[in-house]
């Protein structure tokens, strides 16, 4: 739960704009002017025009230390919403006493609007005391605009639509915790599973507080983990992490489009997420911004809990992107006898091929190129050569994904497998794909691709909440509840 102070101009949209957030997030909705004017039982103007803008200014900062106090004594279990957005008049952040109360009641967002959309809005007919001509409102925009700025958390421009300005706020608000402290972050997400997968682990460990590995204690770290999704579009992925560093979000899961574009954002890559160069899990420690990427060593969890292994094993990847860079570097770290990139991109191919080998432990890895479009009907000799020699054959593109995306020209392919090969297919939705079901048909041994975002999302909790699963049971309890589509 957070609380949010709107600061800016009058006229910059703060009452607007809070209303509809605090609207949208379940939150509570307050404006001093309106608690001024409950109290006094007459309007702002008549206050000023019968006592003048000391005894205004005075109310103001009653009614803002008033709510500060009520945030502070009401503990946060016994509160009816999710946190409260407040919209203080105008000139409250003039006055520094006001600045430090709006402090103790949560992060302070300056509603920005240019002094031109002002002017365009404004109407100078006496409803806004202070507000008597062009002349007066370009003295206190240029007066107040710094004072602002200083004691902002975080700014949002309203120079555009009501509705881009809506958005843009809720965006901040949600990106600083007020929904969830556990978030998947991109776009799009309306199809994100992990909302469900890490609620199905939070609740899991409700119930079974022994799944959570050295002590009971542990377990409490879990208790009242909420976790949500936000959309964030390519151009907002900045704005969203500077919230992210206001706020309370404590940890982020990170999909397309932005697990190479989050890396500036963040203090410090660790493991796997380096040598891939993608990051999937963000842990904030204390505001620092730490980027993991459990993908990787969730297929491996999740390949050898079906007995199967990188080490020693000729692994082909199907693709050339973020999944099988991943995929080419953990086989080549667990020493698999080599790896057969197969995809459209020999340069994209021969990068994966550069990083891998930095990582290649003793086995000396081979690591080869075969050209290949798989929306392509026909059999290469050289494709047929390297599927002969395979033993795990791992699908890293999108195609099969979904009731409408892009498919497989055709599964001839397999057809070369030994018997005893293995395929796993990193695409998820549908649980059983195409490639999937071609591949039982040839009596092959299969696995998809939900077994690897079940236990990437277990890796993660493991980082957000700093211990250690049963993963096994984990990961057994969580898949029941995906049932096969
Ligand atoms: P990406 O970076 O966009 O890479 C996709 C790759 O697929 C590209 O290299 C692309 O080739 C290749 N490709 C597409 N069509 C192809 C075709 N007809 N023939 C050959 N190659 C083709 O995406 P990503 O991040 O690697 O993700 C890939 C898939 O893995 C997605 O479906 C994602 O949802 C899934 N995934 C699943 C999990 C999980 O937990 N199960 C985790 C991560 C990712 P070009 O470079 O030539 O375009």
């Amino acid at each position: 739960m957070i609380n949010i102070v709107l600061i800016g101009m009058p006229g910059s949209g703060k009452s607007s704009l809070g209303r509809y957030v605090a609207d949208s997030l379940g939150m509570e909705f307050l404006d001093t002017d309106v608690l001024i004017e409950r109290h006094e039982k007459r309007p702002i103007t008549e206050i000023f025009k019968t006592d003048g803008e000391p005894y205004f200014r005075q109310a103001e900062t009653s009614v803002i230390d008033f709510v500060a106090k009520a945030v502070r004594e009401v503990p946060a279990g016994e509160r009816k919403n999710n946190g409260l957005v407040l919209s203080v008049g105008g000139g409250a952040a003039e006055n520094p006493a006001n600045v430090e109360f709006m402090r103790g009641i949560g992060r302070i967002v300056h509603i920005e609007r240019p002094l031109d959309a002002l002017e365009r809005d404004i109407s100078y007919n006496g409803n806004r005391p202070l507000l008597s001509d062009r002349e007066r409102l370009v003295e206190l925009f240029t007066r107040r605009t710094p004072i602002y700025r200083a004691a902002a958390d975080l700014y949002v421009t309203n120079e555009g639509s009501f509705e881009e300005a809506a958005e843009a706020l809720l965006l901040s608000v949600r990106m600083m915790g007020a929904e969830a402290a556990y978030l998947v972050i991109g776009d799009p997400i309306g199809h994100s599973l992990s909302p469900k997968l890490h609620r199905a682990i939070y609740a899991e460990i409700e119930s079974h507080p022994e799944l959570v590995s050295g002590g009971n204690n542990l377990c409490e770290r879990f208790a009242g983990a909420s976790y949500g999704a936000a959309r964030v579009a390519s151009g907002e992925l900045g704005e969203a992490m500077r919230s992210v560093r206001k706020g309370g979000v404590m940890g982020l899961n990170v999909t397309i489009p932005h697990k190479k574009e989050i890396i500036p954002y963040l203090d410090e890559i660790a493991g796997d997420a380096a040598a891939a160069g993608a990051v999937n899990t963000v842990v904030n420690r204390g505001g620092r911004l730490v980027g993991y990427n459990t993908d990787m060593e969730g297929l491996k969890y999740a390949l050898e809990s079906r007995g199967v292994s990188y080490s020693g094993a000729v692994v082909s990847v199907c693709g050339t992107g973020g999944a099988a860079a991943g995929i080419a570097c953990k086989a080549a770290e667990c020493d698999a006898a080599e790896i057969i990139i197969i995809g459209r991109s020999e340069e994209k191919a021969s990068a994966i091929s550069s990083a891998a080998r930095k990582l290649a432990g003793e086995a000396d890895t081979k690591i080869t190129f075969v050209s290949h479009d798989f929306e392509s009907q026909g059999l290469p000799v050289e494709l047929a050569e390297a599927i002969s020699r395979t033993d795990l054959l791992v699908n890293a593109t999108p195609l099969g994904m979904g009731s409408a995306g892009r498919r497989f020209a055709d599964f001839s392919f397999l057809d070369g497998l030994k018997k005893n090969a293995f395929v796993y297919d990193v695409v998820y939705e549908p649980r059983e794909t195409a490639l999937i079901c071609a591949a039982k048909e040839r009596g092959i041994r299969t696995e998809s691709g939900l077994s690897m975002l079940i236990c990437q999302g277990i890796l993660s909790d493991e980082l957000f909440f700093g211990v250690r699963l049963e993963r096994q049971r984990m990961f057994e309890a969580v898949l029941d509840k995906f049932p096969v589509s």
